[in-house]
């Protein structure tokens, strides 16, 4: 038995997806033996409604100088936070020359640069820092470190209070919400905002993604979830806009209570919630049926195709990868490499699994006859680069909503 990490009701995990790496723990077979595992067991807090992992892998371990993960590597994530800056802008900035925006965990500078080529105020927070310096060289300006009321407090000390306060795809990664909740209400203005989008339970539950849940993922929010986290902070839930990146997001915004109008977009949201179950433990033991399911299925695929000699390779080293290759325990036997775009990926081996990693060309210039896409989040932008591998007569396997082959 275990406490929630927002609320401290006790919790208990509702299934297991086994004994787990870090999910971008890539490495090298000297580094084999020191390879760190821990147990990627789930759980739902039924008082708060926060989706959990119970056992907290040391985020000082993960985020660390050589953090692997570039926002940069997808242009189709660079366009989202495109998208993302411009309507924050224009949604939220009154005026423009006298407006102040944060990130936090600003990664690689892709969603700021928007604010910073504009000359707009903003500045990132960041505590890996070699994503940092990427950032920096693109006219990012970034503080090295962690968010939270110390931070803050420096922040506000230094630079005034913000307008905006944004995160992507970060929240989910930071195990003190309250402590992140406090430096919000350090550093907000009266009419400022709180934005941040993250992996959707509803969608992960809707469509069995269990991939979503990994090292780096401490959490995945709801609309109720997120509700019940920072509204004891004075901060109210005022929108919530669904995103497609990811494989499923959702974006919500926070305001000072009675400072800014609801939209009815929340009310609809958490009836939907509602509908779906995601207070109900007995949705998560169905979550629990299907990921057997589609573990089952995906591995007898993997099989298949080996008997018939075919040579299959993963398509996108992606964090997700670790999760879907430990929980059905898929090695080299059954993937010959993953193919990845990402240098600082490439000649390594998969966490845990330990499959070779291979550059991109290795896959197109030798097309297998099997690519599982692990990457499946972003089929579109892959299917209309890929189309040739197709045309060659290529196969795709996707596990997402459901194992198929096409
Ligand atoms: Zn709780």
């Amino acid at each position: 038995m275990s406490n929630c990490r927002t609320c401290n009701n006790p919790i208990e995990a509702f299934m297991t997806l086994g004994h787990m790496p870090f999910a971008n723990g890539f490495l090298s077979p000297e580094q084999y033996d020191q390879e760190y595992f821990f147990d990627l067991d789930p759980a739902f807090c039924s008082k708060c409604g926060t989706f959990q992992i119970v056992e907290q892998p040391n985020p000082e371990k993960m985020f660390h100088e050589n953090y692997v993960f570039f926002t940069r590597t997808s242009k189709h994530m660079v366009e989202h936070y495109g998208r993302y800056a411009n309507w924050v802008q224009e949604t939220w900035l009154d005026d423009e020359d006298a407006s102040f925006v944060v990130e936090i965990g600003s990664n690689d500078g892709a969603l700021l640069e928007n604010f910073a080529t504009q000359g707009i105020k903003h500045l990132g927070v960041e505590p890996s820092g070699n994503v940092a310096d990427v950032a920096r060289s693109h006219g990012v300006s970034t503080l090295t470190s962690f968010f939270g009321e110390d931070s803050a407090k420096e922040v506000l000390r230094e630079h005034g209070p913000a307008d905006a306060i944004m995160a992507a795809n970060v929240m989910c990664h930071i195990p003190d919400l309250h402590g992140v909740a406090k430096g919000v209400c350090t550093l907000l203005k009266k009419k400022g905002v709180l934005i941040f989008e993250d992996p959707y339970l509803g969608e992960m539950v809707e469509r069995t993604s269990y991939d979503q849940i990994y090292s780096d993922h401490v959490y995945i929010f709801s609309a109720g979830a997120v509700r019940s986290i920072f509204e004891p902070h004075g901060l109210e839930l005022i929108d919530v806009l669904p995103q497609i990146t990811h494989g499923g997001s959702m974006r919500y915004v926070f305001a000072r209570k009675g400072e800014r109008s609801v939209s009815s977009n929340v009310g609809k949201l958490l009836s939907h919630e509602d509908e779906l179950g995601l207070s109900n433990p007995a949705t998560f033991d169905r979550f629990k049926s299907n990921c057997e399911t589609s573990r089952e299925q995906l591995v007898s695929l993997l099989q298949r195709f080996k008997q018939e000699g075919k040579r299959v390779i993963g398509y996108g080293a992606s964090a997700k990868s670790t999760t879907v290759l430990n929980y059905c325990q898929i090695g080299p036997d059954l993937i010959e490499f993953i193919s990845d775009t990402t240098p600082i990926k490439q000649g390594k081996y998969s966490p845990g699994m330990h499959i070779p990693v291979r550059p991109y060309s290795e896959f197109k210039e030798n097309y297998p006859d099997v690519a599982l896409m692990f990457t499946w989040n972003h089929s579109v932008e892959i299917l209309e680069n890929e189309a040739e591998f197709i045309q060659s007569g290529g196969q795709w396997i996707v596990y997402v909503p459901k194992v198929r082959i096409f």
